[in-house]
């Protein structure tokens, strides 16, 4: 039987996680595959960047992931990573927000709405008496139209309130995407709140069904904390995988960047994907996983669709930057607890938010050290971004120097920009998403995977990257079996 040629584009978490689910799977299907990866940058993993600066580990993309999904967690046990898996420090463990210049307490895991977190929440003053009487309302609150998508902003303020709104879940929801809570979906950011809202008729009273459900069935849990990272940084994760690829026979070739792709027919309904690389140099494919970002995508698969390429345009993205920031501990001491605090779009700062990494990872900073992270830009904050990185320093340790009180000079600053790098999932992004599906489906073994689309978090992009796998073959395998019946 001659190999299916599988080649995936983008060397991210999503297009590695693709290679991995392709040969896991096609070993459990007997087909042979020659899969290859291209990515047209230095190095693998894409956002996934962990930096060593003498004892300091620092995380220039993301930090940790959520181990609620458990595709993050899978993944790890399948490269033997599960040693190096490592969980919040819960001691003192707790998230402030700005308001009005002044840093509030959040209550412990707020966004699960458990009846218990609330009595902080009405303690802190961070809402007035109106603001809780009103969130308190969301019981009653008549349920949103049924299928229709809203923004995030409409839903929470329609069932929570406008202070709720403001202070907590916009800085906190917003912050994950470095999005305009007034753009995003809510059917494709935060659909368990549609769910909810349409099982339950309120977000309070499902959230508190699911958990006395989850008390009777679970026993003591996971033993993760809600996000996890790795020991050493999350560049283990990508170390450990492109390995295990490179074990596996997969071609992983970096510096290989993909300029065009064409389509060839041999028989009906069958296609082979041309690859033009940078190089002038061409690869074919009968199965081609783009795992690039959406723009990137929307370009690639205009020759073949101008309809899809119209779609992928239609995903925008926000640009952002992560400063890092170590100060010796005896100078911050008392400055800073908990875990960091987020900010309000109201508040009208350069900050989204600030870790205090070292004390939420201990393993990140030598103890006689604290390791700070800013995170900057952002939908309608970008401008920052036109700063050189001198100044962008400035900025942060002024607002850290303002807002907690932090003077002393860091020793040692990393800053990392991040152009075009969030995806934002805009009010109709499924229906988007559902009409991409169609415009491609012509062109059986090409699959759009990544962050553009159904989940911008590293266990999201991996399940995307299982599924894309999945679909691939299973087109590849069907088209195969026609031909040799034929
Ligand atoms: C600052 C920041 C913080 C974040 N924090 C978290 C967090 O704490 N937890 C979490 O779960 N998620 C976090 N995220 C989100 C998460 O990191 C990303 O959504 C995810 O890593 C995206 O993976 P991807 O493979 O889809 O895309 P990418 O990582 O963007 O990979 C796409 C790859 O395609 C390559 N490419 C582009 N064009 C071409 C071409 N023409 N030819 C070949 N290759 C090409 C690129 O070089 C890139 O390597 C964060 C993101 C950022 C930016």
């Amino acid at each position: 039987m001659k190999p299916l040629r599988i080649v995936i584009v983008g060397g991210g978490i999503s297009g590695l996680a693709t290679a991995f689910a392709v040969q896991e799977a096609s070993v459990a299907k007997g087909l042979v595959c020659h899969c290859t990866v291209l990515e047209s940058a230095s190095y693998w993993g894409g956002k996934i960047v962990t930096h060593r600066a003498g004892d300091l580990v620092t995380e220039a993309g993301p930090d940790s992931f959520l181990s609620q999904k458990q595709a993050g967690l899978d993944l790890c046990a399948k490269l033997g990573l599960t040693e190096q898996l490592i969980n919040t420090n819960e001691t003192g463990k707790k998230a402030c927000v700005l308001w009005g210049g002044r840093l509030y307490d959040l209550p412990d895991g707020l966004i699960s709405f458990a009846p218990r977190q609330w009595k902080p929440l009405l303690r802190s003053g961070l809402l007035s008496w109106r603001g809780l009487a009103r969130l308190g309302l969301e019981v009653v609150i008549p349920r949103g139209v049924s299928g229709r998508d809203e923004s995030l902003a409409s839903f929470c303020r329609r069932r929570f309130g406008c202070q709720a709104f403001e202070r907590v879940l916009e800085p906190l929801m917003a912050g994950i995407y470095a999005g305009d809570a007034e753009q995003m979906s809510l059917l494709a950011t935060f659909p368990r709140f549609y769910e909810l809202e349409q099982r339950h008729g309120s977000v309070i009273r499902g959230m508190v069904a699911a958990k006395r459900t989850a008390s009777q069935t679970r026993g003591t849990g996971s033993g993760h904390t809600m996000f996890v990272s790795l020991k050493n940084g999350l560049g283990d994760l990508v170390a450990a995988l492109t390995a295990r690829l490179r074990e596996q026979g997969v071609n992983l070739r970096l510096r290989c960047k993909v300029e065009a792709l064409r389509v060839r027919s041999h028989q009906p309904g069958r296609w082979m994907y041309d690859l033009i690389l940078d190089d002038g140099s061409a690869l074919s494919a009968e199965g081609l996983v783009l795992a690039t970002p959406a723009y990137v995508s929307a370009e690639l698969v205009r020759p073949l669709s101008p309809i899809a390429g119209g779609l992928l345009d239609m995903i925008p993205y926000a640009s952002t930057a992560t400063i890092a920031l170590a100060y010796p501990a005896e100078q911050v001491a008392g400055a800073i607890e908990g875990f960091g605090f987020v900010v309000p779009r109201r508040e009208g700062r350069d900050l989204i938010a600030a870790t205090w990494t070292s004390l939420k990872w201990p393993h990140r900073a030598p103890s006689d050290q604290v390791l700070v992270r800013c995170y900057v830009g952002g939908v309608g904050r970008e401008k920052v971004l036109d700063a050189d990185d001198h100044e962008l320093v400035a900025k942060v340790r002024g607002e850290l120097a303002t807002i907690c009180g932090i003077q002393a000079e860091p020793r040692y600053a990393e800053v990392n920009r991040w152009w075009k790098a969030m995806p934002q999932y805009t009010i109709g992004h499924l229906d988007r998403l559902a009409q991409l599906g169609a415009a491609l489906s012509r062109y059986p073994g090409l699959v759009l995977v990544g962050a553009a689309y159904r989940g911008v978090g590293i266990p999201d992009c991996i399940r995307d990257g299982t599924v894309a796998a999945e679909k691939v073959l299973a087109e590849l395998a069907g088209d195969r079996r026609r031909t040799e019946v034929r």
